[in-house]
C-alpha cells in the first residue's frame, strides 16, 4: 500500500477543503440551528463534481474513484457533518447501486441527475420493526400486470422528504425470509407515497430524515434492479458503499474535534498557564492524534481497496466500527478540554458531540459491525467473498 497520496487526490483534498471553509463554514452555525437543508449546497456539490467520483463519465461522473470520494466526504463532515449525508443519499446509495444492477434505461434516466445533483436521492431500508435485521422488513411489492404494487412504511430515511429518487427494498416473496427480498428505483413523487419528516432529533440537523408510506404505489416492472429475489444481496454490497462515505463522515467529525480542541488549548488559561500544558490534556490530545491517524489509514484502505475492485466488506466493517468510535471519543475528549464552554452553543463542539453519535448508528451499528469482524475471526462467516 501507498501511504503517500497522489497529486491528484492532494488537489482533490484541496478543493474539498475549500468548498468546505468559504462556501459552508461561513454559515454552519446558523443553518445547523435553524434546522436547514441547504439543497444550494448539495447542488453545488454535484457541480463540483462531488458526486461524480466512481462513477463512469458516460453517466455523467468523472471516474475519480473511492479515494476521492473519501477524502471529499472527510472534508465535508470536518464542517458540516449534515452536509456529508449527501454522498451516500445521491451516489452511493441509488446512483451506485442502479450502476451495479441496474438496466442501460435506469443508468441513462437516473444516475446523471443524481451524479449533477439535479435531483435528490435516498435509500430505503430500516422499518418502525426492521433495523439491524434488514430481512424482518414488512414493505411488500406485489407484481400486477406490469407494475409492482408497494405497501409498507420505511422509518429514519435520511432524505426521504426532499427526495426525487429512491432505492427501495421490498419483499416480492414475503413467504421466503431474505431470499424473497427485491430492491426497486422508485420515483418518489409517484401517486402513493406520502413522508413524514422527523424533526426532534439528537444531531444531524441540517440532514432531513423522516419516515415514508407507501400505499398501493406502483412502480414500473423495469424499475426492478437486478432479478427477484436479489434484494438482500444487494443491500449489503450498497451497505459495503455507503458505509464507505459514512466511516470519512466519521473521520472527518473526529477530525473537526481535535482542530477545535487545539485551538481552544491554545488559548484557555487556568492556574496562570495555557491548559495545553497539562498533561492529562496533552493525554487527550495525544490520543485523538493517534485515533484519527489510525482511523484515516483505515478509511483509505477500504477505498483504495474499492478502488482496485477488492472485495472488503471486513475492511469496511473494521474501518466504520473503528471511525464511527473514534468520533466519539474525540466529541468526548474535546468536550471535557472546552468543559463548559463546550457544553454551551457558543462553540461547535456541542454540534459535534451530538452529530457523532449518528456515526455509531446508521448502516450497521457498532455492534453489528462488531458481528461481522468477530464472526470473520472466529471462522463462523467469512466476510470478504
Ligand atoms: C439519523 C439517522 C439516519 C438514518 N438514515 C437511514 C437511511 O437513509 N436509510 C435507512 O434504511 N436507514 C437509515 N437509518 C436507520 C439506521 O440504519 C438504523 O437505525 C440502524 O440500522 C439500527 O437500527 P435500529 O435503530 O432499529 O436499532 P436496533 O436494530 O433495534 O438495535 C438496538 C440495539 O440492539 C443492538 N443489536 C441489534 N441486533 C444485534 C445483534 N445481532 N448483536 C448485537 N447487538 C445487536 C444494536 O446494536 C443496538 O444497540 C438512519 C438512522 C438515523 C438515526
Amino acid at each position: 500500500m501507498d501511504f503517500d497520496l497522489t497529486e491528484d487526490l492532494q488537489d482533490i483534498r484541496r478543493l474539498a477543503r475549500d468548498f468546505a471553509e468559504t462556501e459552508v463554514k461561513p454559515t454552519v452555525d446558523a443553518d445547523d440551528k435553524a434546522h436547514r437543508f441547504r439543497p444550494d449546497l448539495v447542488k453545488k456539490m454535484g457541480e463540483l463534481g462531488f458526486f461524480g467520483c466512481a462513477v463512469p463519465e458516460e453517466y455523467g461522473g468523472n471516474g475519480m474513484g473511492f479515494a476521492a470520494l473519501a477524502i471529499l466526504a472527510e472534508e465535508t463532515a470536518r464542517v458540516w457533518s449534515s452536509l456529508r449525508l449527501a454522498f451516500a443519499a445521491n451516489l452511493l446509495g441509488p446512483a451506485m447501486t442502479i450502476l451495479r444492477y441496474g438496466s442501460e434505461e435506469l443508468k441513462k434516466k437516473y444516475v446523471p441527475p443524481l451524479v449533477n445533483a439535479d435531483v435528490f436521492g435516498c435509500f430505503a431500508l430500516t422499518e418502525p420493526n426492521a433495523g439491524s435485521d434488514v430481512a424482518a422488513m414488512k414493505t411488500k411489492a406485489i407484481l400486477d400486470g406490469d407494475h409492482y404494487v408497494l405497501n409498507g412504511s420505511k422509518m429514519w430515511i435520511s432524505y426521504c422528504t426532499v427526495a426525487d429518487v429512491g432505492l427501495v427494498y421490498a419483499y416480492t416473496d414475503p413467504s421466503r425470509p431474505v431470499k424473497g427480498m427485491s430492491a426497486f428505483i422508485v420515483d418518489m413523487k409517484s401517486e402513493g407515497i406520502t413522508n413524514e419528516a422527523i424533526t426532534e432529533k439528537l444531531g444531524n440537523w441540517g440532514g432531513p430524515v423522516g419516515s415514508i408510506t407507501f400505499e398501493n404505489c406502483r412502480v414500473p416492472k423495469e424499475n426492478l434492479l437486478g432479478k427477484e429475489g436479489e434484494g438482500f444481496v444487494i443491500a449489503m454490497k450498497q451497505l459495503d458503499d455507503t458505509r464507505l462515505a459514512s466511516m470519512a463522515g466519521a473521520l472527518g467529525v473526529a477530525q473537526a474535534c481535535l482542530d477545535a480542541s487545539i485551538e481552544y488549548c491554545n488559548q484557555r488559561e487556568q492556574f496562570g498557564q495555557l491548559i495545553g500544558k497539562y498533561q492529562m490534556i496533552q493525554d487527550q490530545i495525544a490520543q485523538m492524534v493517534v485515533d484519527i491517524n489510525a482511523a484515516r489509514l483505515m478509511v483509505y484502505k477500504v477505498a483504495f481497496l474499492k478502488d482496485k475492485g477488492r472485495s472488503c466488506t471486513l475492511e469496511t466493517s473494521m474501518a466504520k466500527l473503528f471511525a464511527a468510535e473514534t468520533a466519539n471519543k474525540c466529541a468526548d475528549y474535546a468536550m471535557k478540554i472546552y468543559s463548559a464552554y463546550g457544553y454551551s452553543e457558543e462553540y461547535p463542539v456541542a454540534r459535534f458531540f451530538r452529530d457523532a453519535k449518528y456515526y455509531q448508528i446508521v448502516e450497521g451499528t457498532s455492534n453489528i459491525q462488531k458481528t461481522i469482524v468477530a464472526n470473520d475471526a472466529l471462522g463462523y462467516r467469512k466476510a470478504n467473498k
